[in-house]
């Protein structure tokens, strides 16, 4: 017989790492928003892979895509040149509006190329004295696990330990744009922000912030890089988060959906100014770029371009955001922020922890994950039917009160 829940988490337990503790629920299959566990049983995810499988499980264009390029060509490397890599490079700048990519493999990394274009921007372009490159980041922001990018991370969880760190950051409270005034000096580089925070309970900046920064870094040459890793691609019922304040940065950090939830795909998006300050040999990646990740990227692309995801988000976020707010102040839930499919809710300390509601939510099929405590994260596929996430709804006010 297979193996039980029970005995594949203690395996898990006793031969892998504990940097995640997951809820304990074992999936084997999945289709769309449902996930199937090794017992048949049957969840609605609520949480797509963090935003990841914005395109749901199994999507059918996706793993169409895949395969056929499964039995292509999966890895040149970069040595050499593939006939997928010039079409994703050009279709995803034409979605974004820009002019060059960099692709990588995960979000971190793409963070990380991110922060060195933006160093080397800063002294070959602004003219930045040799090591002065200064980049401003955000209070409670998550861009990865990397060293440098921890360096700047205010959770002592994410950095305790891993010192010592990358110096030629400075941290100001997210949303406070006095302090980012008086942050961005002469030797900025770039402000690196998620335009909506995610790990940090999905906190939508003050109505005007983003715009701020914009004029702001535009004002002094620095570069605004918005890292929509999580944000961007649809979540929000845009296709970036930013369009929200009809803002435009210098720079997109995308990852997570780019892929597909099939194969981890990230990129930096800019500026042929920017970007155009790689030499060969300065920056690299042996995935990023491969013909299987712009193949599935590519049909993403082709996806977003219909518009009909953003408008599913945005329609069946309002939904959402509308029968949430009627469950705060009932009992349990003190707060609740987000955009589109995408929501932060808190729990009052007194009914328990977001851990405990995730998992009553987890005993009634519906999987939410924790963060931080006392908020749950909500971001269902963007393909959830409205009759699914009705259903999540009921389960949501039979645990959360209303
Ligand atoms: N940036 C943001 C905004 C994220 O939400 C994440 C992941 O949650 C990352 C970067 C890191 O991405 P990855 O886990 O693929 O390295």
């Amino acid at each position: 017989a297979s193996a039980t829940a029970a005995e594949l988490i203690s395996t898990a337990e006793q031969y892998s790492a504990h940097n995640y503790h997951p809820l304990p629920v074992v999936v084997s299959s999945a289709e769309g928003a449902w996930m199937t566990d090794v017992a048949g049983r049957r969840y609605l995810d609520m949480l797509a892979g963090y935003s990841a499988l914005n395109f749901g499980h199994g999507n059918p264009r996706l793993l169409h895509a895949a395969r056929a390029q499964l039995d292509r060509l999966t890895l040149t490397s970069r040595a050499f040149h593939h006939d997928r890599f010039a079409p994703f490079c050009s279709e995803l700048a034409a979605l974004c509006g820009m002019e060059m990519v960099l692709p990588m493999n995960t979000g971190a990394e793409a963070v990380e190329t991110a922060v060195k274009t933006a160093r080397k921007w800063g002294y070959r372009v602004k003219g930045v004295g040799e090591g002065r490159a200064k980049i401003v980041a955000a209070s409670g922001n998550f861009h990865g696990r990397t060293t440098t990018v921890i360096s700047f991370s205010t959770d002592e969880e994410a950095r305790a330990d891993y010192g010592p760190y990358t110096p030629g950051f400075e941290i100001v409270p997210y949303g406070d744009v006095d302090a980012l005034e008086a942050a961005v000096d002469d030797d900025t580089v770039a402000v690196l922000l998620e335009p909506i925070q995610g790990e940090a309970g999905v906190l939508v900046p003050p109505p005007g912030y983003l715009a701020a920064v914009r004029r702001i870094t535009r004002e002094r040459g620095a570069l605004f890089i918005a890292d929509e890793i999580q944000s961007g691609l649809g979540r929000t019922g845009r296709t970036f988060a930013c369009e929200h304040e009809d803002v435009v940065p210098d720079m997109y950090v995308l990852g997570k959906a780019l892929g597909g939830g099939v194969v981890p795909v990230s990129a930096v998006v800019s500026s042929r100014e920017v970007l155009g300050v790689f030499r060969p040999g300065e920056h690299g990646s042996t995935f990023g770029g491969n013909p299987l990740a712009c193949a599935v990227g590519l049909e993403v692309i082709a996806m977003l371009r219909t518009g009909e995801y953003q408008r599913r988000a945005a329609e069946l976020g309002e939904h959402l955001h509308r029968e949430l707010r009627a469950l705060v102040g009932a009992e349990v839930v003190t707060e609740v922020r987000g955009r589109g499919l995408w929501a932060g809710v808190d729990i009052a300390p007194e009914h328990g922890t977001a851990r405990e509601v995730s998992q009553a939510l987890m005993d009634q099929g519906v999987l939410v994950k924790d963060t931080h405590g006392q908020t749950i994260r909500i971001a269902p596929p963007l393909v959830i039917s409205r009759e699914d996430l009705d259903w999540a709804l009921d389960r949501l006010r039979g645990v959360l009160g209303g």
